[in-house]
Formats: C-alpha cells, structure tokens, sequence
C-alpha cells in the first residue's frame, strides 16, 4: 500500500440495513490498514476481569494517520475504558484541535459493535465517521456503519450550538 493511496476512488461498502453505499473516499488499502492496526493493538489489551479484549484503530482525514487504542479495565470496574475511547482520547492528545477522524476500526470476537458509551463518544466527532467492526479471528467478518447508524437521532454538539 502506498501511504497517499488517495480519496479519488470510493470504496463500495453498503449500510448494514439500506444497503446504500456508505464508506466514501476511503480506500480498500486504508480499511485494511486500520483493521489490522486495530486486530495487533488488541493483543495489548488490559481485560483481566472480562477476558474480552478490543482494539480500535482511528484513521484520520489525511488518510494516513492511524491512532491505536485498547480496553483497559480496572479492579474499580466502572473506571474501565473502552478501546475506542481509548484510542480517540489518544487522538486529540495528539492533535488537538487538527482531530479529524474519517474513521475506526473495532477488533473484538465475537463481532461486537461499540458501547452506548463509545457511540456517544464517536457522535462527538462526526455522525459521518465510519465504522468498521471486525472479528480478529475472521476478518470476513465484519460489519460496517456510520456514527449516525449506530446513535440516530443522537445528542451531540449542534445543539449546544443553538
Ligand atoms: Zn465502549
């Protein structure tokens, strides 16, 4: 893969319940590239409690950045983080203001798809940001979504906005 693979070719991946395509000016090569990010950063994760490892990998709108986080739970279980909070906390720790996220990829078996927690987290920063959920052990396996999909109707910061 060649680091600017570029926006010019849309990737044809469809809504998981429209079928409408919904993956756009993102290529093949920068999915992949954030699905593997996401399965090799899960082996990092902290799970000792539930065993239930995630990793998460963000891309940025460049379309080469990639930030990697995992689950790390606590003996205090409510203090536990999930991998795609994780990783997007990382983001903006590391760009701040530039954060600009195209999309993230989720590594979890069984397939699993981000937290009522996460997909606020998520909706944060952009109800356009792809998802893509994979199971590490089956990379066919996967299902793909928007931030909108997964929190409609969501509360976000256009409201306060108003
Ligand atoms: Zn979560």
């Amino acid at each position: 893969m060649t680091k600017k693979a570029g926006w010019n070719r849309s990737y044809a991946l469809r809504n998981f319940q429209s079928g409408e395509p919904v993956v756009k000016n993102i290529t093949p090569d920068q999915i992949e590239s954030i699905v593997d990010t996401a399965i090799a950063v899960r082996s990092n994760a902290y799970a000792p409690y539930s065993n239930f490892l995630v990793g998460a990998a963000v891309l940025l709108a460049d379309g080469e950045t990639i930030i990697s986080g995992c689950n790390v739970e606590n003996a205090s279980y409510g203090l536990s983080i999930c991998a795609e909070r994780n990783a997007i906390c990382q983001t903006v720790a590391q760009f701040g203001q530039k954060t600009n996220i195209a999309a993230i990829a989720v590594a979890a078996t069984p397939l699993a798809t981000p937290c009522g927690a996460c997909r606020q987290f998520i909706a944060e920063f952009g109800m356009d940001i792809q998802l893509i959920c994979v199971d590490p052990n089956d990379k066919t396996k996967r299902n793909h979504f928007t931030a909108e999909d997964l929190l409609p109707h969501g509360f976000t910061k256009d409201v306060l906005d108003r």
